[in-house]
């Protein structure tokens, strides 16, 4: 079943970071590192990074109703709809380095459903901030619960976590699930359990 419609990419422009600013500081940075900012290598680093950021914290600009707008339907289906291994990017905000990983998000509609798309833009909305995952996991379940309305919400993420992984903590606690349900997702097990089931079945691959 596809409830499809488009994807607009421009809802993702930052304007809200200085971006005079950020390179003056990775400039003052580099040198607080004891590196020469004006060696060939980062002469554009400022720069460079500057515009990274516009992208990485886009979403902090971007409305919900905006990504919302138009694409809740009205339909007669209440089986689970599930969009599995939605990969995303984000920055953890106590270091400032990437967590990556994937969203596998579901909801039981009760007479409405959402765009398909919508749900990897929810995601990419709520991941390109300075974020931890645990509010990140529940801020993308809120939103669906209070938007389509459904009888319940089940989102969870596994990522990634560089912080963890470069800074010589131990290699198993670099990788961490967690998950956010809301509604007949916590007040029924089978329901759980369907979800869960189908989020740990291997990916259908087709090509
Ligand atoms: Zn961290």
């Amino acid at each position: 079943m596809e409830f499809d419609d488009d994807i607009d990419e421009r809802s993702f422009d930052s304007e809200s970071i200085d971006i005079d600013a950020v390179r003056r500081i990775i400039f003052d940075l580099l040198q607080a590192v004891g590196e020469d900012p004006e060696r060939e290598g980062l002469k554009n680093t400022p720069d460079r990074v500057a515009r990274m950021y516009t992208e990485l914290l886009s979403g902090y600009n971007v409305e919900p109703e905006k990504i919302i707008n138009g694409a809740l339907f009205t339909i007669n289906y209440d089986e689970m709809v599930l969009v599995r291994d939605i990969e995303f990017y984000s920055l953890c905000e106590h270091h400032m380095l990437p967590f990556i990983g994937r969203a596998h998000v579901a909801y039981l509609p009760a007479g409405t459903v959402i765009g398909l798309s919508k749900i990897p833009r929810i995601v990419d909305m709520y991941a390109r901030r300075l974020q931890v995952q645990e509010r990140m996991t529940r801020q993308i379940a809120d939103l669906l619960q209070t938007t389509v309305q459904p009888h319940g919400v089940a989102v969870v993420v596994e990522a990634m976590h560089l912080c963890s992984m470069m800074r010589g903590v131990k290699k198993h606690d670099a990788r961490m699930t967690t998950s956010a349900m809301h509604g007949s997702f916590r007040a029924n097990l089978a329901t759980r359990q369907e979800f869960l089931e189908m989020i740990s079945r291997p990916r259908v691959s087709f090509l």
